[in-house]
């Protein structure tokens, strides 16, 4: 597993090293070429459009990187849809049937019997980060397996991952459990076994699809917790305000350093707790983001409310960037950087969304 540097440079010689075409034969496996982009893409470091038009200058043809431009285009997907879709709750269906609407205390121990798992969540705890098909594995045994409801796992999921993005995650947990696609995902341990290059047998994941659909809750899933997580957020440090200046507002989903950087602007990071206590994040998260603000230059930490900024400093012009978490802020809002700005709307698929798409990316 990759460490997360957190310079500019550094990152762009990430995005610089993708092999697009490796990407798309392995990328299923655990030790297959991704990207591990998204913690910079989530925090809103680079974009996916950034990093599309890198790999396209490259000279590659579409057709030989699809499924590396399909990925991509699922992030832009997902985030469209929270545009539209209030995704904290069930989207499409009621996920069903639930046994609990808490968590199982082994999943929180990493004891869930299923060793390409439990490596895998010691690993999300140590770094931060989890393999693709490790999160639809793991969302499988919780919602599908032991029947919790996504909810609070993908709030623990969230509150770990240094890429935690509110609309990927809900709506990936809900793709999974059923409540956002119309079949439930599910996983044997030979499929398991395929991608993860670990041979166990004898667990309640080794057996046919049928039997496994059919399956009843193991019993060491009954026990479950209520979480109860907290945010640790740093002081304000502001020492300096220019009134005749706009102020451009950072936060956890806007580390932008190119963002108007030839601008004469007051950069401020703003930590809210309240949006902290609605979505929490490790300290590891926090400190990951600290360390990324230090890409943008003079950046100075408010932590408090948008208002309270607003009002402390009598700011007029205050400038920052769409997210559907960001509907309070007032002021000047501008555009994510999109892969096709000009499709926007809710798609009830992927697909639709994709054939949509395609063609703009072809030009
Ligand atoms: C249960 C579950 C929870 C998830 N939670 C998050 C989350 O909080 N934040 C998050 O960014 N992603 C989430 N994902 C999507 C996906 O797992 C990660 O984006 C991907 O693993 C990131 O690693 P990477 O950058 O190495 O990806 P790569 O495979 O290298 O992909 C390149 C980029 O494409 C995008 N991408 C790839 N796969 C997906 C996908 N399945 N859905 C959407 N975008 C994708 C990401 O921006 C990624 O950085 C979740 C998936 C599942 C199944």
């Amino acid at each position: 597993m990759e460490a997360f540097p957190t310079s500019y440079q550094s990152i762009f010689d990430k995005i610089d090293q993708i092999d697009p075409i490796k990407y798309g034969k392995t990328r299923n496996h655990i030790d297959g070429a991704v990207t591990y982009l998204s913690p910079y893409i989530s925090r809103g470091v680079i974009t996916t459009n950034q990093v599309l038009n890198h790999v396209l200058k490259k000279g590659f043809a579409l057709k030989d990187i699809e499924s590396f431009v399909k990925e991509l285009c699922w992030r832009d997907y997902f985030q469209r849809v929270a545009q539209h879709k209030n995704v904290a709750f069930d989207i499409k269906n009621p996920q069903s049937p639930v046994f609990s609407k808490s968590f199982p205390k082994a999943v929180l121990e990493a004891q869930t019997g299923i060793l390409a798992i439990d490596n895998a969540i010691h690993l999300l705890y140590q770094s931060g980060y989890m393999h693709n098909h490790l999160r639809m594995y793991l969302a499988s045994i919780v919602c599908n397996i032991a029947q919790y409801h996504w909810s609070l796992p993908s709030k623990w999921l969230y509150y770990h991952l240094l890429d935690g993005d509110f609309a990927s995650n809900a709506c990936s947990w809900q793709w999974v459990a059923g409540a956002n696609s119309s079949k439930k995902y599910y996983a044997n341990q030979e499929n398991i076994n395929t991608y993860t290059k670990l041979v166990q047998s004898n667990t309640f994941l080794d057996c046919d699809y049928e039997s496994l659909v059919n399956s009843q809750i193991p019993s060491h899933f009954i026990e479950s917790l209520d979480l109860d997580f907290q945010t640790k957020l740093p002081e304000s440090n502001i020492h300096s305000i220019n009134p005749q200046w706009p102020t451009y507002v950072y936060n956890y989903y806007n580390l932008d350093p190119l963002w108007g950087a030839d601008v004469n602007a007051n950069r401020i990071l703003l930590l809210e707790p309240d949006f902290f206590s609605k979505f929490p994040v490790s300290e590891k998260c926090i400190q990951f983001v600290l360390d990324l603000s230090k890409n943008i230059k003079d950046l100075q930490i408010f932590t408090g409310s948008f208002k309270e900024l607003e009002s402390s400093f009598k700011l007029d012009k205050i400038v920052y960037k769409e997210y559907p978490l960001n509907n309070h802020y007032k002021g000047i809002e501008v555009s994510r950087d999109w892969i096709c700005e000009s499709i926007s709307g809710y798609f009830p698929s992927f697909f639709a969304y994709w054939k949509k798409i395609n063609p703009f990316i072809n030009t």
